[in-house]
């Protein structure tokens, strides 16, 4: 009788995998209210329900945040999960990203995290997608009732944030709430983190805060020319001053981290001028460290930026908690410190604030100076920008950078004034990049 009743435990509960007793800590959350639930929140046993077999998550990112993020999504009872990679497994990713394994090296990421997950979890059914974010269309990311970023690239931020808002629904312009879908960022670089809930239309976004990352900060040059301290400022040496110098591989051949050979070169030559200045410490894996940017990740920071992550996921899918408003910081480098604060929206925000973009230029100005303010700008940040105007009735690419042969055809204008490109004072130029899916409008002010 005992024996009947553990059976009916194991394996009585149909395809979906549930057993008696799976989700009572997930009930204890939704079934009951508390002095930390949401004021309007009302308890219910169908929220359980919308949770497990209607509420769609898409996870951007499988490494290492992305496979911490996809097991807590999953043990929390999400089961109806896309998660988008567009990288394949490498043997460094092993140590944190504990979804992969060595047998699994070379594949995609997505891939074989969903694999996992899916075979671990009774129920779960994550679909993978082995491809960019920028592959798919506006209809894909519909479907989503929530989007979770684990990213390390600033770039597809910006873009899927701005992916979010063009599907915002305006009538008469008062946002259409049910057009919002959430989107919970995580970020870690070493031992700091970050977590944030952006709704689109409604709180910052990711443009209204891009001052917060500030550009790569680089090594004073003349601490590299003159006085080094440390082994990065030899490396740094060899890589910015020696390497243009003396082409060790060919005339203008570019420095690439992923030749072993080129690392090997800068790292001997960085011994070099360690051993002049009595610098030790440097390694192959130091050089290669310091030309390819590389921050050591750790273990620890993605898994408490992703718990934190997938519990606003929690929050807001179930509607019983009131999610983090909005911007939590974690940095353990040195003891541990954590604190949240509001993230304001700009008002003139180039992603949500709907507001036209003003760029204040003289007639003489010439088109590369708003070329340089466009990628400058601490707001803008842009990459590879193309502009194009209305001249005459006619749409013409006044400067596109990643096209070559347009790019050399429109390179002159670079050096032309906008009153030679025939440009007038309130003229709107549509700028594309590759920060967002959709091109951004700025008006021309003439200044005298
Ligand atoms: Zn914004």
């Amino acid at each position: 009788m005992k024996e009947a009743d553990l059976m009916s435990v194991d394996g009585g509960y149909g395809d979906t995998g549930d057993w008696e007793g799976r989700w009572s800590h997930v009930k204890t959350f939704l079934e009951r209210s508390g002095p930390f639930t949401h004021p309007d929140f009302e308890p219910s046993t169908e929220l359980l329900q919308f949770l497990l077999e209607t509420c769609k998550v898409l996870i951007i990112g499988a490494g290492g945040l992305g496979c911490e993020l996809l097991k807590d999504l999953a043990l929390t009872g999400f089961r109806q999960i896309d998660i988008i990679d567009m990288d394949t497994i490498d043997v460094s990713n092993l140590n944190r990203q504990f979804l992969f394994r060595s047998k699994d090296v070379g594949r995609p990421k997505a891939e074989v995290a969903a694999d996992f997950i899916n075979s671990r979890i009774p129920g779960c059914n994550v679909v993978p997608h082995f491809k960019k974010i920028q592959d798919f269309s506006d209809t894909f990311y519909r479907q989503f009732h929530i989007v979770v970023c684990g990213l390390d690239s600033i770039i597809a931020r910006r873009w899927i944030n701005g992916m979010l808002i063009s599907l915002l629904n305006f009538e008469e312009s008062t946002l259409d709430p049910s057009s919002i879908i959430p989107l919970i960022d995580g970020g870690t670089e070493g031992f700091k983190g970050n977590s944030r809930v952006i709704l689109p239309g409604m709180t910052a976004c990711i443009e209204c805060t891009l001052e917060l990352y500030p550009p790569q900060i680089n090594f004073p040059m003349c601490t590299i020319a003159s006085m080094p301290r440390l082994p990065e400022h030899c490396i740094e040496y060899a890589r910015i001053l020696q390497w243009p110098k003396e082409n060790p591989f060919g005339e203008g051949i570019a420095l690439d981290g992923d030749d072993p050979e080129h690392i090997q070169w800068v790292f001997q030559k960085s011994l070099e001028r360690a051993a002049q200045f009595n610098i030790t410490g440097i390694t192959y894996r130091l050089t290669q460290g310091v030309v390819k940017r590389i921050i050591p990740a750790v273990a620890s920071t993605n898994a408490v930026i992703a718990a934190t992550c997938a519990t606003e996921v929690f929050k807001i899918a179930s509607s019983a908690y009131i999610p983090l408003n909005n911007y939590l910081v974690f940095n353990d480098v040195d003891g541990l410190y954590t604190y949240t604060f509001e993230a304001e929206r700009k008002e003139n925000c180039p992603a949500c604030s709907q507001v036209p973009q003003e760029l204040q230029f003289s007639p003489s100005a010439k088109l590369q100076e708003i070329i340089d303010y466009l990628t400058q700008s601490a707001s803008l940040q842009m990459k590879s920008p193309a502009i194009t105007a209305t001249l005459d009735g006619k749409n013409k690419t006044l400067y596109l950078q990643t096209v070559a042969s347009i790019e050399e055809r429109t390179r002159p204008n670079l050096s032309k004034t906008l009153k030679e490109l025939g440009l007038a004072n309130g003229q709107e130029l549509a700028v594309a990049d590759i920060t967002t899916p959709q091109t951004v409008l700025f008006k021309l002010q003439f200044t005298s």
